[in-house]
C-alpha cells in the first residue's frame, strides 16, 4: 500500500470536505426538479389530459376523484387540477 505524505492527505480530505458540503445543495435540487409542494409537475411526468389507450387517471391508484366522475379530480403525486380522462408516466394501474 502507498504510504500518503501530509500534502496528499491534506488534497485528499480537502476533496471528501468538498464534495460533503456540497452534496446536500445537489441531491435537495435533484429531490425538488420538477416538483411543487412535494408533487411533480405535470411536465416532470408528461402529463397529458387524454388517455393512452385504457390507462388513464380515473383508474390510477393515485387518483383523487372530484365531486362527481366526470369532474377534474387531484392525483397524490402529480400537482394541480387532474382530468379523469388524463394520463401521465406516473400512471398506476388499481389492480396492480
Ligand atoms: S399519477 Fe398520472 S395517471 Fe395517475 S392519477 Fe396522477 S396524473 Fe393521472
Amino acid at each position: 500500500m502507498k504510504s500518503m505524505n501530509r500534502r496528499d492527505w491534506l488534497k485528499s480530505t480537502g476533496k471528501i470536505a468538498a464534495a460533503a458540503a456540497v452534496a446536500p445543495l445537489v441531491f435537495s435540487s435533484m429531490a425538488n426538479a420538477g416538483t411543487a409542494g412535494g408533487l411533480q409537475s405535470k411536465s416532470s411526468v408528461s402529463y397529458q389530459d387524454h388517455p393512452s389507450g385504457k390507462d388513464m387517471c380515473s383508474n390510477c391508484a393515485h387518483f383523487v376523484p372530484g365531486a362527481s366522475a366526470s369532474v377534474d379530480g387531484t392525483c397524490k403525486v402529480v400537482a394541480g387540477k387532474i382530468s379523469p380522462h388524463g394520463y401521465c408516466f406516473a400512471y398506476t394501474p388499481i389492480s396492480s
